[in-house]
């Protein structure tokens, strides 16, 4: 592998299950797309898949697959496979089961409370509202 692929693959093993589906999923694409993945990074928590293809029309549906996939990976173990949450450490966010959590410790203390890290917007809270980044909610109390 050539130092420019290996900076587009980034993830541990336990999302190359995805990784097969979204090539299967990219694969049924039209041909004359000629769409291929060639990245898949953990950023956040999540898998960002990196698709090529040719022409514009396509790219409503390539979003759509790439955010289903990075929805997806908000619950799988990106250590083993297995389910899993997204884990906030001090320095770290990680999705993990709970067998692999110690990996994103320590935690903060909004571990938990905060769903997904979206790429646009604000942290995606378990109760389904939307923060905004930059800006702390303010605490229950
Ligand atoms: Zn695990």
């Amino acid at each position: 592998m050539s130092q420019q692929i290996n900076e587009r693959w980034a993830f541990r093993s336990g999302w190359l299950d995805l990784i097969q589906e979204a090539q299967v999923e990219i694969a049924a694409l039209p041909a004359s797309w000629k769409a291929r993945l060639v990245g898949g990074k953990e950023k956040f928590g999540y898998l960002r898949l990196t698709i090529e293809w040719h022409g514009r029309a396509g790219r409503d549906r390539i979003d759509v697959i790439t955010e289903r996939f990075r929805k997806r990976s908000r619950t799988v173990c990106e250590e083993c496979g297995k389910p899993g949450r997204l884990r906030l450490g001090v320095s770290i966010a990680a999705t993990r089961c709970d067998n692999h959590a110690d990996f994103a410790a320590p935690f903060r203390a909004d571990d938990g409370l905060i769903v997904d890290l979206p790429p646009i917007g604000g942290p995606i809270y378990a109760d389904g509202s939307q923060g905004s980044y930059g800006q702390q909610k303010a605490p229950a109390s």
